[in-house]
């Protein structure tokens, strides 16, 4: 038995990255840390699966922001590139436009330069302008909003703050930010979608996401030998070295928590058998909508939580292929239809446009060992939008027609035998990514990004009662992606050690 007032006993609900990151950093601080995880192995939503002799990441596929991954192994007192094969990708993206033209982005100047010149005569010299202010919007941004634990409304609510949210664009959006720099829709696009990767409409979200586009090109996108999914196998291990307990198949089914008048705290957890088990603290990493709503016992808390807004869910198709289609780079994005009227069916519609944009990440020509030789594996991602019980959202039939969408596509940009090379066909809908990883409305992002759910306005790393509950991973501050979780669960770790200190 332990110990429940100790506070270096530690549970983590769910071993996501953002769990698997928490307990790996409070372990090397001398905290006895267990794992307890819903499914059969860890990883969420950075997953791994393998049919057939294909191997498919499920979930994350870009490895963005090389600096942070790097910071969390410096903090686990190793070297990311001691564990991890990075390769860059260049060009980071094969683009198809609505019109079937194509753009590949790259971080050769040269290359670019005559590319987009050929778009628009003019445009390179603004690309450059473009990149040089999301540069200095990525290094005020980085330490001072999203790397920074907002722990009082007067911390964010200030005049120095305002002053940073003017200089990081976070009150002007995206798409009108970016007509400032590109007439071409193309360019335009090209320089914006990538909004999508936070759950959110390049029309809704701040220009602050443009850091995205300039890390890409000037730190680089990545891709780790064996896939996204070694990160979480390596950074499991580096947790088990350090002594953390894993274990799988072990679903929570409450967060025991007492108050008195004085004192209000978690004692430990509760499993789905019933078994007890006491901790001194307690870390959510299952995503902070359904924790407060399932979890604890405070309704009118998982009320207000259910208020935000969610970002959108995907359908998923991961197919293996007897065949390689080398007219394809190792990620893909198929921007079809009217932009504008995509994110308004997505967001606004919560269904799926009639021409659905899509992503097909084709990993084979990176690293063969991801299919049977010879072959090709892709993952294949919509945007929908998410869950939405109010409204009749026939999820069989938006399927079908994303399936025969981009088949159609495809056929018509060439590829005119992909169905009949599908070996192995897996999708998901957003009621997958729900019940699987209990993401509350299949919402693959969470809660979304919109300006007034960040920062100090998105939910904080620490419960405002229990004060020895601490929350990490994508719908916490500050919010999803690997390298993003992978800050919220430094945070928590942080925080938790500082309050271990504080009440010795
Ligand atoms: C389709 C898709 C594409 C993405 N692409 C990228 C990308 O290219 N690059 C990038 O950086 N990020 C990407 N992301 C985002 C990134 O994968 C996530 O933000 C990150 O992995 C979330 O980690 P997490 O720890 O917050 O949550 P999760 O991965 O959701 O982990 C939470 C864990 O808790 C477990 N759990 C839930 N309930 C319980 C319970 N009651 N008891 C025990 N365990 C429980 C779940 O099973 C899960 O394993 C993508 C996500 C998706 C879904």
């Amino acid at each position: 038995m332990q110990n429940n007032s100790d506070r270096s006993q530690v549970i983590i609900i769910g071993a996501g990255i953002g769990g698997i990151a928490t307990a790996a950093r409070l372990a090397r601080h001398g905290c006895r840390v267990t794992v307890l995880e819903k499914c059969e192995k860890p990883g969420g939503r950075c997953g791994r699966m393998t049919v057939d002799g294909y191997t498919f990441d499920t979930g994350a596929t870009l490895f963005m922001l090389p600096e942070l991954y790097a910071q969390t192994f410096a903090a686990l007192g190793e070297r990311m590139q001691d564990h991890l094969d990075l390769r860059r990708i260049d060009p980071t993206y094969h683009l198809t436009f609505p019109d079937d033209s194509q753009l590949q982005l790259t971080s050769d100047l040269q290359q670019m330069r005559a590319r987009l010149e050929a778009i628009e005569p003019g445009s390179f010299e603004r690309m450059l302008h473009y990149l040089g202010e999301a540069g200095r919007i990525h290094d005020l941004a980085m330490p001072k909003m999203l790397g920074r634990d907002f722990r009082s409304l007067p911390e964010f609510i200030n005049p120095r703050m305002l002053q940073v949210f003017l200089q990081v664009k976070a009150l002007t959006r995206h798409t009108s930010y970016i007509r400032r720099f590109f007439k071409d829709a193309r360019l335009q696009m090209a320089f914006t979608f990538q909004d999508m990767y936070m759950g959110l409409s390049p029309y809704e979200s701040p220009a602050t996401y443009s850091l995205m586009q300039y890390t890409e090109l000037a730190d680089g996108l990545w891709y780790p030998m064996g896939g996204m999914y070694r990160v979480t196998e390596v950074l499991t291990s580096i947790a088990e070295k350090l002594g953390v307990r894993f274990v799988y198949n072990a679903p929570v089914e409450k967060i025991l928590v007492e108050a008195t008048r004085k004192n209000a705290r978690a004692t430990g957890v509760q499993l789905a058998d019933d078994q007890v088990l006491p901790a001194g603290t307690v870390v959510a990493d299952a995503d902070l909508g359904y924790v407060y709503r399932h979890l604890l016992p405070d309704a009118v808390a998982a009320d207000r939580i259910d208020r935000k807004e969610y970002g959108c869910s995907t359908i998923m198709f991961y197919w293996g292929l007897d065949k390689q289609y080398p007219q394809l780079g190792p990620h893909n994005l198929f921007l079809c239809g009217d932009y504008r009227q995509s994110f308004e069916d997505i967001f606004k519609r919560t269904s799926m446009p009639d021409e659905p944009n899509f992503y097909i990440h084709a990993p084979v020509r990176l690293d063969p060992s991801m299919a049977p030789a010879g072959y090709d594996t892709w993952y294949v991602a919509v945007p929908v939008g998410h869950i939405n019980n109010k409204i009749s959202q026939d999820w069989p039939s938006i399927q079908a027609h994303a399936r025969a969408f981009i088949l159609q596509r495809l056929a018509r940009l060439g590829l005119t035998d992909v169905e009949a090379h599908i070996r192995t066909e897996v999708s998901y809908l957003p009621q997958d990514w729900q019940n699987r990883y209990n993401l509350p409305l299949g919402s693959t992002h969470g809660l979304s990004h919109k300006l007034t759910q960040m920062a100090y306005l998105r939910p904080h790393n620490r419960h405002s009662r229990y004060h020895n509950l601490y929350f990490v991973g994508a719908s916490t501050h500050p919010g999803t992606g690997v390298p993003t979780v992978l800050i919220s669960a430094g945070l928590a770790a942080k925080r938790i050690l500082e309050d271990a200190g504080a009440s010795k």
